[in-house]
């Protein structure tokens, strides 16, 4: 049994040093847990907040524990009357070929229809929900208004920018490379994209929201939220999501320097953890999956195999090498 675990606080970019992975014996249960088998990992920016000690939204992960992550597996064994061995699961688990399942923390995927069970996970599990509830509930986005969004090509920022379109909003997403630019733009239907990378966002969202923003769906935090601030319109909404520029720094971040613009234009910003919309989660699976069907919304998955790989593919999150929903893929169910 192949564990990973938090060794080191890491500190600036992740090192390798900060995890180990070793050979383990499998777990044995006790009533009331199950033995699961992985099948997918999802690899996610948070991984690296869980990992330092910095104040977040759950406790983060123990030196010496084995490392957190959002799973995918399969029961082997249930000493708990809810789930039987075969049962497809997914929600937290660690990064280990076999772990000990917490049935509170665990949910039954379910018939996933035409989907294959890597694509359902990488979608309905945490970022499809996330852009759903991100943008819908905190956003507010009404017909007609500009939406903007960065870390636009995204899992998350891809699924934001396409919504917004659904909603009749004029959608622009802010992404690091051309080919991410024109993806978003030419496959997804929205509306412009900037490169933060060689374009002048201010100068860019400028041109690009003639009407100023109305919702910016932030990802991202730092100069693009600054830059994002001073274009906001009367009453515009920031759903906070994830400030991913700011996740790898080792000293406090500053700014934001236009905050004035949260005076003058009265603006609401709203941090959000997915998790508190979890009893809504079903609602968001059926109106993407709907969406999905009729072609309105299109996901990406960049699935890579070897749980061995998982800490080398987890930096791509913070390079912008990773190309959609970054999974780790141990064994098809
Ligand atoms: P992504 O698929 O968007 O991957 C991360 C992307 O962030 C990279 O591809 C890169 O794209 C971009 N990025 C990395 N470093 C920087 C930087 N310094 N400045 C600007 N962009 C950068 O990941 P997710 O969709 O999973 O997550 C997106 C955000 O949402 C994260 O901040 C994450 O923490 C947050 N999140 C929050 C949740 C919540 O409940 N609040 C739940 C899930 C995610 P590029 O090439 O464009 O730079």
């Amino acid at each position: 049994n192949r564990v990973w675990r938090l060794r080191k606080r890491p500190v600036g970019e992740l090192t390798n040093d900060v995890l180990s992975f070793e050979e383990e014996p499998i777990p044995t249960i006790n009533d009331g847990q199950l033995l699961v088998r992985l099948n997918y990992l999802s690899l996610d920016p948070t991984n690296r907040i869980w990992m330092s000690d910095m104040d977040q939204y759950m406790p983060p992960v123990e030196l010496n524990a084995p490392m957190r992550g959002l799973i995918c597996g399969t029961v082997t064994e249930s000493k708990h009357e809810g789930f039987a061995a075969g049962d497809i699961v997914s929600g937290l688990g660690v990064w280990a070929d076999y772990q000990i399942g917490d049935p509170a923390m665990l949910n039954k995927l379910g018939d996933t229809g035409p989907l294959p069970v890597v694509d359902a996970f990488g979608t309905f599990a945490l970022v499809g929900p996330t852009a759903y509830f991100g943008l819908l509930d905190i956003g507010k986005p009404q017909e007609g208004e500009t939406v903007v969004v960065s870390g636009a090509a995204g899992a998350v920022g891809s699924i934001v920018g396409q919504i917004a379109k659904i909603k009749g909003c004029r959608a622009v997403g802010i992404a690091g490379s051309e080919e991410k630019c024109t993806w978003i733009t030419k496959d997804l239907g929205f509306d412009a994209a900037i490169n933060y990378k060689t374009e002048d966002v201010a100068e860019a969202l400028k041109k690009n929201c003639p009407n100023g923003i109305d919702v910016y769906f932030d990802n991202v935090g730092g100069n693009i939220l600054d830059a994002c601030l001073k274009q906001m319109n009367l009453r515009g909404r920031i759903p906070t999501c994830g400030l991913i520029s700011g996740y790898n720094e080792t000293e406090p971040v500053p700014g934001p320097y236009n905050y004035a613009m949260m005076l003058m234009q009265r603006l609401r910003i709203e941090g959000f953890i997915v998790t508190d919309f979890a009893p809504r989660f079903p609602e968001a699976a059926a109106e993407l999956g709907k969406w999905m069907a009729e072609g309105k919304i299109k996901v990406r998955q960049d699935v890579y195999d070897g749980l061995e790989n998982a800490l080398e593919h987890l930096k791509k999150l913070f390079t912008g090498e990773n190309k959609g929903k970054l999974i780790i893929r141990v064994e098809d169910t």
